[in-house]
């Protein structure tokens, strides 16, 4: 179900938890509930413990230190962070964990509250997201041609290093990015990988003008995606089996919806396969006219059957993958999606119910973007 669309007051922007404590709420209170709010060393997360079927419980509440920031480093209060199927591909192991017991969460919206040495692009109070891309090298042939999606050494956000199921996050203020402020919390947060990645899916597709572009699975990333390709003048065609999600591509103006596997009712220019379906492969090949692209958006897909090579690759049809994406993609993308007015559809979720939203993810009960909230 959609539980909003793009709107003003879904969250303000500061929570009444003051961390200070001493407040003059505070010193009203009772003295055990004043206890509570009492400044504290630790906070609470949510860790991925031992990968396997989301079903099993593989994420696990914990209780950890709070991270100081480090020269260069910004630490969020996380005021919101998206689900996305990444997290869900790392807890239940098809995304191998790099280390034991990591927070995962890469579409962190939070509010500065403290600095590292040296830090100085952003104060404190300033509301800062932080995406999947936490960190390159700077030296490799990638990152130095302008393709720091592809550094050789990348740190991720929610996989090399703690995300956003947490209180707080420690992130590199270089790879921050500023909330663009038309959007709240709770929608801002889909935009910074969701909306992000699905940009590059799109500038991967190579659309023309006026193209027609096929969107294969419609869910947090895709709803983002169509809206810009509208916006850019395209015809959209949405392959999808969820009834639900068909109603939203047509609400927001795709030209045509069917089921996954149903040929589009014309020739595609273009099309991104949102799906972790390999077997969407083939057929979404076949749909495109000669010359076209069909990029790959997923960080996992499953196999892709045997092709055939006149049907799905002859007359120069592409086939390619996105990986990550670069700060220019980031703050390309957030600066389009206010100009636009991008409509973000989310699902919000209780912080503490995290394993829920994954779960309802995994069999596909989220409509739009699932988003964390933190209290
Ligand atoms: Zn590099
Ligand atoms: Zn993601």
């Amino acid at each position: 179900m959609i539980q909003s669309l793009l709107s003003t007051s879904a969250l303000p922007d500061s929570t009444p938890l003051d961390q200070s404590g001493g407040s003059e709420i505070g010193a009203n209170l009772e003295p055990t509930i004043r206890e509570f709010e009492m400044p504290s060393s630790t906070m609470s997360a949510w860790a991925v413990s031992v990968p396997g079927p989301i079903d099993s419980g593989p994420l696990v509440r914990v209780e950890r230190p709070i991270p100081d920031p480090g020269p260069g480093q910004i630490r969020l209060r996380v005021m919101a962070c998206g689900v996305c199927r990444t997290d869900l591909h790392l807890a239940e192991g098809d995304l191998p964990a790099r280390r034991p017991f990591v927070i995962p969460g890469h579409e962190v919206v939070g509010v500065v509250d403290e600095l590292g040495d040296g830090s100085q692009r952003f104060v404190k109070g300033d509301r800062v997201g932080a995406a999947w891309l936490a960190r390159t090298c700077g030296e490799c042939r990638y990152c130095l041609s302008g393709r720091e999606n592809l550094c050789t050494s990348p740190t991720f956000t929610g996989w090399d290093i703690d995300g956003g199921y947490a209180q707080y996050v420690v992130v590199d203020e270089d790879y921050a990015y500023a909330i663009p402020p038309s959007f709240d919390d709770l929608h801002a947060a889909p935009l910074l990988c969701a909306g992000i990645i699905g940009y590059r899916a799109l500038l991967r597709s190579q659309l023309p003008p006026g193209g027609r572009l096929g969107i294969y699975g419609f869910g947090g990333s895709a709803h983002l995606t169509a809206q810009i390709a509208l916006a850019k003048g395209a015809r959209v065609h949405v392959m999808t089996r969820s009834q639900e999600a068909r109603e939203l591509a047509l609400s927001l103006g795709a030209s045509s919806v069917g089921d996954a596997s149903d040929p589009p009712p014309e020739p595609l220019d273009s099309a991104i396969l949102f799906a972790p379906v390999g077997t969407l492969v083939p057929p979404a090949l076949a749909a495109l006219d000669r010359g076209g692209t069909l990029a790959v958006a997923g960080i996992y897909l499953s196999d892709i059957p045997a092709l055939s090579y006149e049907r799905h690759l002859f007359q120069e049809r592409n086939l390619c993958s996105v990986t990550a994406n670069t700060r220019d993609d980031g703050r390309d993308f957030l600066a389009l999606a206010a100009q636009i007015g991008l409509q973000v559809s989310v699902d919000p979720y209780p912080w503490d119910q995290a394993d829920r939203a994954l779960r309802d993810l995994c069999h596909d009960h989220v409509n739009g973007a699932a988003v964390l909230i933190n209290p």
